[in-house]
């Protein structure tokens, strides 16, 4: 399987010069070639393929208006057309219904004020890491790199990223082999909240790292000497910095927790099962800050591709399963909850359920179904809950 490793650059002066320049030729090229496809399907004609796109950026090289596009190395030119293709086929795969989750809209010119400026180098490009540590891009030069950790083999691919904080990432596509963990016995479903971060079945609960709502006060700072400072000046540059590194440190500490947890839970079970929540749903309610603070997506991600890594299986259950309103114990629906019960009692079997826990049951119980499902072992059933027996063999009388 693929994974990125990332790691700092810290380019000098006249090699971020050589990158902003790099950034903006890339930029320009995926421009004209959105610009040339959108031409092409107001006059009705067919969607020019890559080949045809790749001629025209060609031709432009030989004009005086472009000519400063042979300034660049030829790949990074060409992967912007790559990248211009790839969001053309998400759309189309979105629209078809061949690509799954958030319908994804037309691809979108884009601006030197975009917050994330990048262009990626193939192996065919001739990056290397050289014995001395430093990373050599072509027409850039020899950028120095800080190596947290090493890289298992060789990379395909590096993307270079500058982000709105002016922090530069060499982001490197590398293939790893899978490595199985031992197999366990363990499954985990889990609940993922707001007033934890997650709950799992077996009544485990991780508290919410809330830590943007801990850096509010200094994002607050920031963010009030930023509106203070007069609009376009050096000062309000520097202002604007400091918003986007306290923001990235918040990131970090974020992404680390994450790491930690997801890591953990793959280790201990042989399957993990989450609920699929509908984050873009609540990030327009009032909880907004606090679904943006937990950051499930980033995390459940994380989950996947780690479970990939070690042999484990992951799950997602769709949200449309009412998970906190059915008893685990019975299965009987007992109809919907505000949010603010945390605790109930089933009116058919008398179980006294902690909302969140409930839920992770369902969820693992769930998982387990889709399992099934997935191997043909039974036709699936409808909504149904496993009986108490099989969904609370791990937990014994507990
Ligand atoms: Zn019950």
């Amino acid at each position: 399987m693929q994974l990125r490793y990332s790691y700092r650059l810290y380019p000098d002066a006249g090699q971020r010069q050589a990158l902003a320049r790099a950034f903006g030729c890339a930029r320009v090229v995926y421009n004209d070639a959105l610009a040339y496809r959108q031409a092409a399907y107001k006059v009705g004609e067919k969607y020019p393929g890559d080949a045809e796109v790749s001629a025209m950026l060609t031709r432009s090289k030989s004009t005086p208006e472009r000519a400063f596009l042979n300034e660049v190395s030829a790949v990074v030119l060409q992967q912007a057309l790559a990248d211009l293709s790839q969001a053309y086929k998400n759309f189309f795969d979105s629209r078809s219904g061949k690509r799954k989750g958030q319908p994804v809209g037309l691809p979108r010119f884009r601006s030197r004020k975009d917050a994330e400026q990048s262009i990626r180098f193939t192996a065919n490009a001739n990056f290397k890491i050289r014995p001395d540590g430093k990373l050599r891009l072509p027409k850039i030069g020899h950028v120095e790199v800080r190596w947290t950790r090493e890289l298992p083999t060789a990379p395909s691919s590096v993307t270079v990223i500058r982000d709105s904080a002016g922090r530069y990432f060499a982001s490197f596509v590398v293939k790893v082999a899978e490595r199985p963990l031992p197999i366990t016995e363990r499954e985990c479903g889990l609940d993922l909240g707001l007033t934890h971060f997650a709950v799992m079945d077996d009544g485990t609960k991780v508290a919410a790292p809330r830590l943007l709502r801990k850096a509010a006060k200094k994002l607050r700072n920031v963010h009030r000497a930023l509106s203070r400072k007069q609009k376009g000046s050096r000062n309000r540059e520097k202002a604007r910095v400091k918003v986007a590194r306290a923001h990235a440190k918040v990131a970090n500490a974020r992404r680390d927790f994450h790491h930690k947890l997801s890591t953990r839970l793959i280790r201990e079970n042989q399957a993990v099962t989450v609920e699929t929540l509908s984050v873009k749903g609540l990030a327009r309610t009032r909880l907004a800050k606090s679904v943006h603070d937990a950051g499930w997506s980033g995390f459940v991600n994380m989950l996947e591709y780690k479970a990939e890594l070690y042999g484990r299986d992951f799950r997602k259950v769709g949200r449309f399963e009412p998970t906190s309103q059915t008893c685990s114990a019975c299965g009987v629906k007992d109809g919907p909850k505000p949010l603010s019960v945390r605790e109930w009692q089933c009116k058919t079997c008398g179980t006294v359920h902690d909302r969140d826990v409930n839920a992770a049951r369902n969820i693992a119980a769930l998982g387990r179904r889709e399992a099934l499902y997935a191997r043909g072992d039974q036709v699936r059933p409808a909504w149904m809950l496993a009986p108490v027996g099989e969904a609370g063999s791990r937990r014994g009388a507990g």
